[in-house]
């Protein structure tokens, strides 16, 4: 026991040992003592054997005073192994010596003085294993030695008659032995908790004191009179005052001074005398917006206290949050959630509008020549020059890639409408200027009226997208006013919808593979399935595409259970080690026996539920939050993982992280692309992947394409990565051949700057 050489053990062997040493000038005593009484019966037939004796007896006795004696002052904080083999000798010495009585002398006296000296030995024999318990060696030695010497004694006393006493003797050894050995193992048990909550206490003091420095919020209190007392330096921090200047200030007057107007507030609500939470505070403070939060409560001395949070951090991220989410991050106009919203409204509400469906002409050409930063600012200048062409109040918006859409709010009919498409059509004669080049581009638009070419978001928008397809096929660079006769749906689409029934049946998808790597080590952890379909005529059509076709057909619940199993199956047959992903849309979650489907997958595979991660978007919360909660609950019953997927698109909120305990978050790449740009929004990534974290969940890096993304995503605390840099989504052979040769050695590192 704490043979180790380790810090912790050195600690405890002191503590041991310090017990024992405690009780020396008792333990010694009693020794002096009892060797004097035992003077008193052995003088008178052995008193030189006895001389001798008592002579070492009272040599052992001086030594353990003299150690106790010198760690009086100073009780050493560690203890060597020999230090234990020492008190272990010392024992051993003191147990032989006390077996000398019982051998010698005992079976030679008269029964009187043979009855004291048994009494004086057990006596001996069970305070010694009592005090000797924390170090089991020692306890061990002396208890051994000293009940072999009884054993001896007494068959040398009464020989063969001897053998109950023995045994009895020995029965009596070992109980104090166990007593003592028990006793010790209670005491190290004790020790370990104690050190094991120590350093508790000292991880709770670090991250206190994390939280008091980073900490955004002050405590106040005010005397019964109302003014300001023992205000602390924080306080004064945050109110920009030295604390001692505010002493004496009622708190509506402190709140007046940094924050014009927040003095009224206050005072209104402590006139309530009643306790109020989150009272918000907004000013301008050294040009900057500071949002604060005070919460008070009346206090048993007859004034109040109560705090006051700065949550400024807190309100920007959240700011910045919805404006990711409402707005494309590239060009800053609408994303397709704000043009969906707007568009809702406007149909209830019935007025008169038009809805442009536009493309740029060529774009992909641009894209494959120039490469993707040109292709970025094009973007950014198309969208100026479609915001020159609308009126205040017009919505335009990005819908992806190069698709774009401008509601036209008040536009009475097709001869409003048509000026202003022609004006953009127009627009985009010119060429765009990207840095040194001037590119053309061209612009083809199609137009929906409001009310009048649909009912709902989904048909208005379908149906401009009908004319936008017209335009393009007649040539591009024009604008078609949608017209029943295109209603047929567009040819691709509707290829696309009629392909998607078939083509489970028919064998047309795959699943390629895409590796997860932990920035710790370097290791593949797992692979995400992305579904891939070889359309018989349209070639490969890409899953951005199908997959809505297949939610707004129902072919979703096929397909997904087609992936669920498929990835299922190569997760359990080619991937071992791995933990597979598969992307389940917020539809197929919606149907009743999604739960069993997984069940099933499983069950057919032979996978462990745990290998299986399913990715969801935060879209599954927005019709029914409760019920889509019900469903994740039974899905991670069953042991399965499950992902919350590009985080920071859509509809995102921090609020959705801690109401459900997903495993995993997925940050998404429209903020891996933005972080070695901008500085908040590498705040806002260390932030959720700090919540996260502390909710337990891993963090994911989505769509790291570049080193310096890897080394900042690294650094601001994610845990893995996945994207280009590491490789593109792979057939399941490629993929198998990139494992084989996996080294995780071979991180990705920027060159070293000179
Ligand atoms: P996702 O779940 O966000 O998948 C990641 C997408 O980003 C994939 O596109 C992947 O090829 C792409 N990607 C990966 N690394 C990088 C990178 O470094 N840079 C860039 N620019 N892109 C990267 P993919 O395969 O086209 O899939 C698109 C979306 O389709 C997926 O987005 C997912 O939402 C959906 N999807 C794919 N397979 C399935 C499926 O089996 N079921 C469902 N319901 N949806 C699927
Ligand atoms: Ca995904
Ligand atoms: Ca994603």
């Amino acid at each position: 026991m704490h043979d180790a050489d380790d810090a912790e053990s050195a600690e405890i062997r002191a503590h041991l040992i310090g017990e024992v040493v405690r009780l020396t000038p008792a333990l010694m005593a009693a020794n002096l003592v009892s060797g004097t009484v035992v003077g008193a019966l052995v003088v008178p037939f052995a008193w030189q054997a006895y001389l001798v004796w008592m002579g070492v007896l009272c040599t052992v006795v001086g030594l353990g005073w003299r150690a106790w004696w010198l760690s009086r002052r100073r009780q050493p904080r560690t203890a060597s192994r020999r230090a234990i083999a020492r008190s272990t000798r010392h024992a051993a010495a003191l147990g032989a010596l006390w077996s000398v009585p019982a051998v010698l002398w005992f079976p030679v006296a008269a029964p009187g003085v043979q009855t004291m000296l048994a009494t004086l030995v057990a006596g001996m024999l069970s305070a010694g294993a009592f005090a000797l318990s924390p170090l089991p060696r020692a306890s061990t030695a002396y208890v051994g030695l000293l009940a072999s010497g009884s054993m001896l004694g007494l068959m040398f006393a009464y020989g063969p008659a001897s053998v109950p006493f023995v045994l009895l003797c020995a029965a009596y050894g070992g109980i104090c032995l166990l007593g003592a050995l028990t006793g010790s193992r209670k005491t190290n048990a004790l020790l370990r908790s104690e050190r094991d909550a120590e350093r508790q206490r000292q991880i709770v003091t670090v991250l206190l004191r994390d939280f008091e420095e980073q900490a955004s919020e002050a405590l106040w209190e005010t005397d019964a009179e109302g003014r300001l007392c023992h205000a602390s330096a924080r306080l004064g921090e945050l109110m920009g005052a030295p604390a001692a200047g505010l002493q004496g200030l009622t708190l509506a007057e402190m709140i007046e001074r940094r924050c014009p107007g927040g003095g009224a507030l206050v005072q209104a609500r402590l006139a309530t005398g009643l306790p109020f939470r989150d009272l918000a505070l907004q000013f301008l403070a050294e040009d900057r917006t500071l949002w604060w939060q005070l919460s008070g409560k009346p206090s048993d001395a007859g004034g109040w206290r109560g705090v006051v949070i700065d949550v400024s951090a807190k309100v920007l991220a959240e700011q910045r949050l919805r404006q990711l989410a409402h707005f494309d991050s590239l060009t800053g106009l609408a994303n397709r959630v704000t043009l969906h919203e707007a568009l809702r409204h406007h149909l209830a509400e019935g007025t008169r509008g038009a809805l442009l469906s536009i493309d740029l002409d060529h774009f992909k050409t641009v894209n494959d020549t120039l490469g993707h930063s040109a292709d970025d600012a094009l973007l950014v200048a198309a969208a100026e020059r479609l915001r020159r062409c609308v009126r205040p109040g017009d919505v335009v918006a990005r819908l992806g890639g190069d698709e774009f859409a401008v509601l036209l709010c008040a536009a009475p009919g097709p001869e409003a409408v048509l000026p202003v498409a022609e004006r953009m059509v127009a627009e985009f004669t010119q060429p765009c200027a990207v840095g040194e080049r001037k590119i053309p581009v061209g612009l083809s638009i199609g137009i929906a009226l409001l009310p009048e070419h649909g009912r709902d978001v989904d048909d208005v928008l379908g149906n401009a997208d009908l004319a936008l397809y017209e335009s393009k096929e007649g040539g591009r660079g024009r604008a078609t006013l949608y017209a029943p006769h295109l209603g047929e749906r567009s040819r691709r689409r509707a290829a696309i919808e009629q392909g998607l029934r078939e083509a489970v049946a028919r064998g047309e998808f795959m699943l390629h593979w895409q590796p997860r790597v932990d920035l710790d080590g370097w290791r593949m952890t797992g692979a995400e399935a992305l579904l891939r379909w070889q359309h018989p005529v349209l070639g490969r059509v890409g899953p951005a595409e199908f997959i809505t076709v297949a939610e707004q057909t129902g072919t979703i619940a096929e397909i997904g259970a087609w992936v669920l199993r498929e990835a299922c199956r190569v997760a359990a047959t080619t991937l071992p080690g791995l933990t597979v992903s598969v992307n389940v849309s917020a539809l197929q979650l919606r149907q009743g026996d999604f739960v069993a489907g997984v069940r099933d997958a499983l069950d057919l595979s032979g996978l462990p539920a745990a290998r299986l991660e399913i990715e969801l978007t935060e879209s599954i919360f927005i019709d029914d939050a409760n019920d889509a909660m019900a469903v994740l609950r039974r899905q991670q019953q069953l042991g399965v993982r499950i992902a919350l997927d590009d985080f920071g698109t859509g509809y995102s909120s921090l609020a959705y992280l801690r109401r459900f305990p997903f495993d995993t978050l997925k940050i998404d790449r429209a903020f891996v692309r933005e972080l070695t740009s901008r500085q908040d929004t590498q705040a806002i990534v260390a932030a959720m992947t700090q919540l996260a974290t502390s909710l337990g969940m891993r963090v994911v890096a989505e769509g790291v394409e570049r080193v310096d993304e890897l080394d900042l995503v690294a650094r601001l605390g994610c845990h893995e990565v996945q994207g280009y840099l590491v490789s593109v989504p792979r057939t399941e052979t490629e993929f198998g051949r990139l494992r084989g040769g996996w080294d995780a050695g071979a991180r990705p590192h920027a060159p070293a700057l000179h």
